[in-house]
């Protein structure tokens, strides 16, 4: 016999045992709902990389290029505050959730859930027949009729894998962009092709074989949901004080985990309420009243009525909100072009006399400049007017350099010489500014230099 502790979908040798789950009745009062939330979902999974805001994906992993887009808001891999902002609002938001309501998200919109309901699980039955045809097809001896359908379920899956790898492709390279690579050679984008190929067989091996083991044994969210979990978190529970069971074991046929939900509340429930409709039309038909399976809580199963302000959810709606607060103000704040100008390592400066017997004292400068926008940039500097008009002058190094193209997400830097009047130092000491100028002046940014010279 089996420990309660071991998992059900592995025996007690640790080999994969099927588990070959019937379908929810298709009138059941969660089913119908579910229906609708995973087909929107599953249409939101397609449409995603497709969507904009303010011309910007609302989810991209630009992971070549090292930068991102969630809601629209872009920013690059080395803007590392806001990257630990998002993904601790990330976190938070998915412990506010899961103490909420526990695993709803696995059982109703996790995109392995959804695709494996709505698309392989539907083939499965039109080709293998029946969750009792599938058991005993599984079972049989290789023939040409098993051959044959085990052909045809695994090509149709390799296609829509294929379709979906390419739909993937979209979250990280944009969709105009996958959508180009599809109709070009492999060998003229090696890198997208390999990427599609990876997508397509980890969906293929998941979504048409591995299925629940993931969820069991790899899901990192399945593994922490217990820790987020308390007495007043929703799980589809089993109301064994009604004592109007009659073991017909409906509930287990159905379970996609294979396990039994009057067991009480297990980590291997994705809460997708299979069981509850199924035990519904149990009830309906013993005419005994519905929600003997239902959600509920350990709470609630005590007949204490779970409070949504508790102290898990007042903890992570707090840390949610300072998250999302400090995000928003980074994201305010953030200057897309950005310039630093730092000395150069160089003699600390050069005097000079000109012709007419004016003294000068000359700095060496670097400057660096970082494009942080999407798209190329031209940068440029000069030396801001209120300095000009101090007699303050630039030597470009290398003489006559001009503008510079920044690609997106990298940096240029260029060096320059300020020449001042050496009459403008004052103990050893004369301010000036620089000017960056972006796109042809589109955008500007100043920075206050200090120049070091002789003490009188
Ligand atoms: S116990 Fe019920 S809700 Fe949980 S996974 Fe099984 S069928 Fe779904
Ligand atoms: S479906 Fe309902 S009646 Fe049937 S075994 Fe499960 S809990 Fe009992």
């Amino acid at each position: 016999m089996q420990s309660p502790d071991a998992l059900t979908t592995t025996n007690s040798e640790g080999k994969r045992v099927g588990v070959f789950p019937a379908l929810p009745p298709k009138k059941g009062f969660w089913e119908v709902r579910r229906k609708w939330v995973q087909w929107g979902m599953l249409l939101l999974y397609v449409a995603v990389p497709w969507i904009t805001i303010h011309g910007h994906p609302i989810l991209m992993l630009d992971i070549a290029n090292r930068r991102f887009s969630i809601l629209g808001t872009l920013f690059f891999a080395h803007e590392v505050p806001n990257l630990v902002f998002v993904t601790l609002s990330f976190l938070m938001g998915i412990a506010l959730f899961t103490t909420l309501f526990g695993r709803v998200w696995c059982g109703w919109a996790c995109p392995q859930t959804v695709f494996i309901d709505r698309i392989f699980r539907k083939i499965e039955a039109m080709i293998d027949g029946d969750h009792l045809a599938q058991r005993k097809l599984f079972n049989a001896p290789m023939s040409g009729d098993k051959f044959f359908k085990r052909v045809l379920k695994f090509g149709l899956f390799a296609l829509i894998s294929l379709l979906l790898g390419q739909v993937f492709l979209g979250y990280f390279v944009g969709p105009k962009d996958a959508f180009h690579y599809l109709l070009e050679s492999p060998s003229d984008h090696p890198g997208a092709f390999f990427t599609v190929m990876l997508l397509s067989g980890i969906v293929l091996f998941d979504f048409g074989w591995f299925r629940e083991q993931f969820c069991l044994i790899a899901c990192p969210y399945g593994r922490f949901q217990s820790v987020f979990m308390d007495q007043g978190s929703l799980f589809l529970a089993y109301d064994e004080k009604r004592k109007d069971c009659i073991e017909c074991g409906k509930c287990v046929a159905v379970c996609p985990t294979g396990i039994d939900v009057r067991q009480g509340l297990q980590f291997e429930c994705i809460a997708c309420t299979a069981c509850a409709d199924a035990c519904d039309s149990v009830m309906d038909k013993i005419k005994k009243p519905r929600k003997l399976i239902g959600y509920g809580s350990l709470l609630s199963l005590q007949g204490i009525k779970a409070k949504v302000f508790r102290g898990r959810t007042i903890l992570y709606a707090t840390c949610l909100g300072i998250c999302i607060t400090a995000l928003s103000y980074k994201m305010a704040n953030r200057q897309i072009y950005q310039m630093d100008v730092i000395r150069a390592i160089d003699t600390p400066y050069q005097q000079i006399k000109d012709a007419n017997g004016k003294e000068w004292v000359i700095n060496h400068f670097k400057i660096k400049f970082y494009n942080l926008d999407w798209e190329k940039a031209v940068a440029d500097y000069a030396v801001s007017k209120d300095a000009e008009a101090q007699g303050v002058e630039i030597i470009r190094s290398p003489a006559g350099s001009t503008a510079l193209n920044i690609e997106s997400g990298k940096g240029a830097e260029a060096q320059f010489f300020l020449k001042v009047p050496k009459s403008d130092f004052h103990e050893g000491v004369a301010k000036s500014s620089i000017t960056g100028i972006w796109n042809q002046g589109a955008v500007t940014n100043h920075t206050e230099v200090t120049l070091v010279g002789p003490w009188k």
